[in-house]
């Protein structure tokens, strides 16, 4: 599980960092709304831990930003501010939960766990993009009517898109998320299975599904 740890207080950020560390979770603790989203670009997080004072941009701004551009996974707030106010505009903007500082490492564990775990019991089952549709439980997809058979690779990478509308996923990212490989790799298989994959799915007069963002990465359209 990755955690990404929005904090510009050093003190509290090597806390989180540390202690989540401590228990097992992959944690990058960063110190501004910039970085954070410099880190999410990069790689794929479960959850977020979000301060709403930072020094570059209102903690609370940058989770719209998120809920906006597609990340769907889990955000807890964690502030000092703890006027009803800013909790109800939290929640409202798409944050999963709020702890006021100061709080002790347990409950935020305690939280971060609850909301990993309701996460994945009401993971969707079933997704879909235009007239595309993925049946995760029964390993189906379709088009219209038109069945497509997919290799079981070809079936988690569309998986990966259709988790991640909008989202511009870079070859490092799919080649961890679908190869469990984070260097060393040869990024050209990537683009082997994408042409794969679009062959099997669009049809001649179609809109592209995929956008291929050179240089970077491939993007759900
Ligand atoms: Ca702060």
């Amino acid at each position: 599980m990755r955690v990404l740890v929005v904090e510009d207080e050093r003190k509290v950020g090597q806390f989180v960092q540390k202690g989540l560390e401590e228990v097992g979770y992959s944690a990058t603790w960063v110190r501004t709304a910039r970085a954070a989203q410099d880190a999410l670009a990069e790689n794929p997080y479960d959850i977020a831990i979000l301060d709403l004072n930072l020094p570059d941009e209102d903690g609370l701004k940058l989770l719209q930003d998120w809920r906006v551009n597609g990340f769907n996974h889990p955000v807890l707030i964690l502030s000092a501010r703890d006027a009803t106010h800013d909790r109800v505009t939290g929640l409202n903007l798409g944050a999963d939960d709020y702890l006021a500082k100061p709080f002790s490492f347990e409950e935020l564990l305690a939280r971060v766990r609850a909301l990993l775990r309701r996460q994945s019991e009401t993971k969707t089952a079933v997704f879909e993009h235009r007239d595309l549709r993925l049946d995760i439980l029964g390993r189906i997809v379709r088009r219209g009517e038109r069945t497509i058979d997919l290799t079981a690779k070809e079936f988690a990478l569309l998986e990966l898109f259709m988790q991640n509308p909008g989202r511009v996923l870079t070859r490092a990212m799919i080649s961890e998320k679908i190869w469990d490989l984070s260097y060393d790799f040869d990024t050209n298989l990537i683009d082997v299975y994408m042409r794969r994959l679009r062959k099997k799915i669009e049809t001649v007069d179609d809109k592209p599904f995929f956008k291929t963002l050179r240089g970077v990465g491939y993007q759900l359209a």
